[in-house]
């Protein structure tokens, strides 16, 4: 028998999304809630990055050994959106390692076959091994053709020279799953994705990047770094499809985590609200309270319909969720933003203070609105889905959001869609 006090309503995603989930999604849901509060509230917050970094590999070994990862093997979207909104809400930190082990897998399990799956994403999924995505330059944060990390094909090997930043699990992952040009003649079309063992000979990792709320990331290098041709995900000017199409999979469950973050806030909020006394009554008999505390909980329960929506697509087998994954995102994390800041607000002073957890979520959750592709990015490639098709507009200022996201040109933005044709 759990000892575990009942969840609050608020914290029940399978209730609002239950037209979008089966019934071994609510039990996921369930034993996952408890997972996450008896074995994952009770840790000491990281006070620095170094302390994040050790207790991100032990988190590790508990998603692992827990199996709570296995979702992400097949790819049960539904499933991963209920893990990463547990994890939002009760650990941040955990669910960054689990997004960390789905970006550096999902594209291994999308095309990298048998061998590779063996070799990197089945032990990253058991815990056993740590994992990297590796995409953002220097001049290459949105705008992915801007990639110049350079792989060049040497024998039977790939010889990678570039650097990479802002890159989570720096340092402490096992493998990274890295994008490079193997063509730069060709742009977009010349980049190709490779698997990169920390241990490969050329490899380096250049130091640390340290977050407002701690959360293990950094700048890596490759200096003639080689590793085998076999360590190639799908084919060479594949590595955009395969990038993408990771990201398209995975933006619901940043989504999920957005929500997470914000049912926490709105239960601290419901809980102090309902506490706290002034002018001799409780906050929540305001109801200028009420009012922030009901545009709250709707923000929430839209968010998650969108995210739960786009899982549920991708789960009955739609090709394509670009347009309802960037809805998903785009709006899921807006809405936290908004839902945590009115808890700060609801907390008074107490929610300023460092040790205080809406105050920790409002330091993480912010991160969720520029990772896999900022919300303008998302609000593009939604806005380039809507003109598709459309005439073209012959007004005076007609043609400024036709450049702006009807037509593409080759240097445009990393996260926006690729043409239909390109996808895999
Ligand atoms: C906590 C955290 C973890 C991360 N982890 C990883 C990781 O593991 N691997 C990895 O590869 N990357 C990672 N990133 C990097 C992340 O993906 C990039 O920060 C993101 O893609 C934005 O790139 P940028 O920071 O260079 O911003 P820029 O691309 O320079 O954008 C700056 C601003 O300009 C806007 N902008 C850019 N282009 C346009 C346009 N065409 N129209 C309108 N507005 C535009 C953006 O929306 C943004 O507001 C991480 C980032 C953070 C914060």
């Amino acid at each position: 028998m759990s000892s575990s006090p009942p969840l609050p309503s608020t914290s029940q995603p399978w209730v609002t999304a239950d037209a979008f989930l089966e019934g071994r999604h609510r039990s996921f849901g369930e034993r996952s809630t408890r997972f996450a509060t008896e074995t994952l509230r009770p840790l000491a917050h990281p006070g620095s990055d170094e302390e994040a970094r050790n207790q991100a590999r032990r988190i590790l070994t508990l998603l692992g050994d827990g199996g709570w990862l296995d979702p992400i093997e097949v790819l049960d979207l539904r499933s991963v959106c209920l893990l990463r909104e547990t994890l939002g809400r009760e650990w941040p930190l955990a669910d960054a390692v689990c997004a960390l082990q789905a970006l550096g897998t999902t594209p291994i399990l999308l095309r990298g076959g048998k061998r590779l799956t063996e070799a990197w994403a089945r032990p990253a999924l058991r815990g056993r091994a740590m994992a990297g995505f590796a995409m953002t330059e220097e001049d290459a944060g949105s705008d992915v053709a801007a990639i110049a990390t350079r792989a060049r094909k040497v024998g039977d090997e790939y010889v990678l020279d570039g650097e990479k930043t802002f890159i989570s699990n720096a340092g402490i992952a096992d493998f990274y799953t890295v994008f490079a040009s193997t063509d730069p003649d060709a742009g977009r079309k010349g980049l190709t994705c490779l698997v990169v063992p920390a241990d490969a000979p050329g490899f380096e990792y250049l130091g640390p990047l340290r977050l407002s709320e701690p959360h293990p990331l950094g700048r890596i290098a490759f200096r003639e770094c080689r590793i085998p041709q076999e360590n190639r995900v799908g084919g060479e000017g594949e590595g955009l499809k395969v990038g993408l199409a990771t990201l398209d999979r995975l933006r619901p469950s940043v989504a999920a985590a957005a929500c997470g973050m914000a049912a926490r806030a709105l239960d601290e909020a419901l809980g102090h609200a309902s506490r706290r006394r002034q002018f001799g009554r409780a906050l929540s008999d305001f109801q200028l309270v009420q009012d922030k505390l009901a545009r709250m909980a709707t923000e929430l329960e839209a968010a998650r319909l969108l995210t739960y929506r786009a899982a549920w697509l991708h789960d009955g087998g739609r090709e394509r969720i670009t347009l309802e994954a960037s809805q998903a995102k785009a709006y899921a994390t807006e809405a936290a933003q908004r839902v945590v800041d009115q808890a700060v607000q609801v907390l008074g002073g107490r929610g300023v203070l460092e040790d205080s957890p809406v105050d920790r979520l409002y330091r993480a959750v912010r991160a969720l609105r520029i990772y896999e592709g900022t919300t303008e990015i998302q609000h593009l490639i939604i806005a380039r889905h809507l003109l598709e098709g459309q005439p073209p507009g012959n007004s005076g200022g007609g043609s400024e959001p036709r450049d702006q996201v009807g037509k593409r040109r080759p240097d445009q933005v990393k996260s926006e869609p690729p043409d239909q044709e390109e996808r895999s």
